[in-house]
């Protein structure tokens, strides 16, 4: 690149930052804009496209085509080149322009007789704002130097959109993040919510896109280069037991850190003129461009390892921390690219939802979610570029959907919903205290899953007769280091208190698979949810499921204690965890602590192999809990986290019922207790049907209960039953849709 060049583009980024200054409105502002770059450029036309709606561009300026045409012109995404441009993101550049595949040309604009054409996207983080374009009517291809400066006009310009410089009349000169925009992601946990966005990670506002002294520039963006580099080398030591992961992840970040051509770049841009800042954040947009476009995970995964090391340092360099002053909303909905569990428990129950661009329905921050009864939305595509604080925003947690800015339309049949919601809540509470009994007087006992000290108020709340399933992994994932068994008896000691006598069952605990510990070893595993997980991992490295026995037997000091353990394939397994329980027991009492009361063991039901395990197992076993969400998946082959998959298969199908209909019969033979404890047993017409089987004990998430009972009161189970068999007689498939008739024709 020559200097000249470089001198050139600065004083036309010069003249830019006057035109700024001026006091000049949003139209004439953009006027003069498009003057001072076809003068700079020294092209016959300057001309920018912004967006009036998501599909539609429209022409705003112009120095050089038919004034008539501006507002008048507009083009459909991808149609023509200004519309390829914009929808590519991609610069077009041609000597030749109605020789180009897809051209177009707008007759009232008098574009005809220019035959050259250069168009670049004006886009921000991702955002896609317009497209700007010169023409000429000499046949030439416009160089790498002027299509470089051009693309840091670009940037300038989104920047000066983003500031809302261009606000006028129109559809297309309107501010920017106002307008109504739905987020169609997936479920993450169900509920619905309204609120107001608290950004996780505000963004970064750059105020002057356009610096004066490049050398001051340059000074600043290797100063805050090196306090990044610091801060990453300072990262990679404090790493706990060498995490395969997070080291990766680390590694990466210092291979960009160190990375010169990252430097090298944007010392360019801020030589053609930009602020540090605005040229870190042309790289970033850049990357996210690219982003889009790649499939592979790895890939994308390193993309975004580069995208949040921009932030950190845009942070540096803008002294903009993640504190900004702002004021939490009341009613606050996050939203965030990711969020760890650790950091999601620290907002707590304040939150009334949350939207993640990421995250699985597995992940650690689901599964506080969950606990926290927050409806969570994931994959919610580029939500933190959009979202500003304080926007309005509701959540439909039931169909995986966000309304940011809703308009009043969706508002009013949204709050309809809630307020039935509401209502039906209000039914719920007046049948909260009484037993269920179904309408053909079989008695069902709904327990609720908890993970977390803060589940227990919902045991009254709720109405749950007790806790059919207390997950222990939080207390692990929550923390970098192994929990001390003190702390674990503590906490397991104010649950029981907090459950006032009402049973709980205790999960032993549940790791391997998606829930990683960053303190314990990571195994590299092709295929982790079959792998070295749960009672695995228990009886192969039985330290830490002794230490969780102990903590319980002293927790339960001498009350009553229930214990089950997660994934059990065989009998053996049963029985060397026992052993191990036994031990624990003979332990306690020689060290003279209290021994339980009484103890119920039991294994969870997750694999299909433990239903066909030898009756004397299920004469053995205390009780048996179905882990529907495990057992679904093995029995479909069907990843639970997978979303291309994981619906594919309904719960309803017959044979699966079939399968389950098989295990309670087994139960009811041998009299052993069983109950069911996996996220379907909170879906009421689910639960309907697992009852009409013969299933008697139902573990859900609390908000689950009121539904479930007040349905299960109503229905009359042995009607029911006849239904199922009779759709399994006619051979369908699954029973959902003779269940729905049914449930339509006993309520009306
Ligand atoms: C299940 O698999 O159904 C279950 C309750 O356990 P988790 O969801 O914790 O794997
Ligand atoms: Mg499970």
């Amino acid at each position: 690149m020559s200097n000249d060049f470089q001198t050139d583009s600065r004083q036309l980024l010069a003249r830019l930052r006057t035109a700024m200054a001026e006091e000049t409105a949003g139209q004439a502002r953009l006027d003069m804009i498009t003057h001072l770059i076809a003068d700079s450029m020294k092209t016959e036309v300057c001309s920018v496209y912004l967006f009036r709606d998501s599909e539609t561009l429209e022409l705003c300026a112009t120095e050089g085509l038919k004034p008539e045409a501006v507002h008048q012109t507009r083009m459909r995404l991808g149609e023509g080149l200004v519309g390829r441009v914009a929808r590519t993101g991609r610069t077009i550049n041609t000597p030749d322009a109605p020789s180009e595949p897809g051209f177009r040309y707008m007759a009232e604009t008098g574009e005809e007789i220019y035959s050259s054409f250069a168009g670049l996207p004006i886009q921000r983080l991702g955002e896609k704002l317009g497209v700007l374009v010169v023409q000429s009517k000499v046949a030439r291809r416009f160089s790498e130097d002027e299509i470089t400066a051009l693309e840091v006009v670009a940037m300038v310009l989104a920047e000066m959109a983003e500031l809302g410089a261009f606000i006028g009349e129109g559809a297309a000169l309107t501010a920017l993040h106002t307008k109504p925009v739905v987020f169609r992601g997936a479920t993450g946990q169900e509920g619905t919510a309204e609120g107001h966005v608290w950004l996780h990670e505000p963004r970064v506002v750059i105020t002057n896109p356009i610096a004066d002294d490049p050398h001051r520039e340059r000074e600043r963006l290797l100063d805050a280069a090196e306090q990044l580099r610091d801060a990453v080398d300072r990262m990679v030591s404090g790493i706990a037991n060498g995490d395969k992961e997070q080291l990766e992840v680390l590694e990466a970040y210092r291979m960009f850190a160190n990375s010169r051509g990252w430097m090298r770049r944007m010392e360019e841009d801020i030589a053609r003129g930009l602020s540090a800042e605005a040229a870190v954040e042309k790289e970033q947009s850049t990357a996210r461009a690219r982003m889009e476009a790649i499939t592979d995970p790895y890939l994308r995964g390193r993309l975004h390892d580069l995208d949040d090391l921009s932030n950190r340092l845009l942070r540096i360099l803008s002294g903009q921390g993640k504190e900004t002053g702002a004021d939490m909303p009341p009613d606050p909905i996050l939203v965030a690219r990711n969020i760890g569990p650790a950091e999601l428990l620290d907002y707590g129950r304040s939150l009334r939802g949350i939207v993640l661009e990421e995250g699985s329905v597995g992940s650690h921050a689901a599964i506080v979610a969950r606990s926290l009864a927050i409806p969570l939305i994931i994959h919610a595509d580029r939500i933190t570029t959009e979202a500003l604080n304080g926007d309005h925003i509701m959540l439909d947690g039931d169909n995986g959907s966000a309304h940011l800015r809703p308009e009043d339309t969706v508002v009013t049949a949204f709050r309809d919903k809630m307020a039935m919601e509401a209502k039906a809540q209000e039914r719920y509470g007046s049948i909260r205290d009484m037993p269920t009994v179904t309408a053909c007087g079989q008695r069902v006992h709904l327990m609720m899953n908890a993970g977390l000290m803060a589940d227990l108020p919902s045991l009254k709340g709720s109405g749950a007769e007790g806790v059919g399933l207390f997950r222990t992994e939080l207390q692990f994932l929550i923390r970098n280091q192994m929990p001390r068994r003190s702390e674990l008896s503590a906490l397991y000691a104010k649950v029981m208190d907090s459950a006032g006598g009402k049973k709980v069952v205790f999960r032993t605990l549940d790791i391997g698979s998606d829930k990683v510990l960053s303190y314990m070893k990571p195994t590299d595993e092709p295929n982790p949810a079959l792998g070295w997980r749960a009672i695995r991992v228990g009886l192969d490295k039985p330290g830490v499921m002794r230490m969780q026995l102990q903590a319980l037997i002293r927790a339960a000091s001498g009350r009553p204690l229930s214990v089950m353990f997660p994934f059990v394939a065989q009998y053996d397994e049963y029985r060397a965890a026992r052993a191990e329980m036994d031990k624990a027991l003979e332990r306690e009492r020689i060290l003279g602590h209290p021994i339980p009361e009484s103890l119920e063991l039991g294994a969870m039901l997750e694999t299909p192999s433990l239903a066909y395990a030898p009756r004397r197992f299920f004469e053995e076993v205390g009780f048996l809990s179905i882990g529907g969400n495990d057992l679904k998946q093995f029995f479909f082959a069907a990843d639970r986290e997978n979303e291309r998959v994981r619906r594919r298969y309904d719960t309803l199908n017959v044979s699966f019922l079939t399968f389950l209909q098989g295990i309670v019969d087994r139960c009811a033979d041998t009299g052993t207790r069983l109950s069911f404890c996996g996220e379907d047993a909170g879906r009421p017409v689910e639960a309907l049907c697992l009852a009409a089987i013969g299933l008697r004990t139902l573990s859900m998430r609390p908000a689950s209960i009121g539904p479930v009972k007040s349905l299960l009161m109503r229905t009359d189970l042995g009607a029911l039953r006849q239904v199922i068999e009779q759709a399994r007689e006619d051979g369908l498939q699954s029973v959902r849709g003779p269940v729905m008739e049914f449930l339509r024709s006993s309520e009306g």
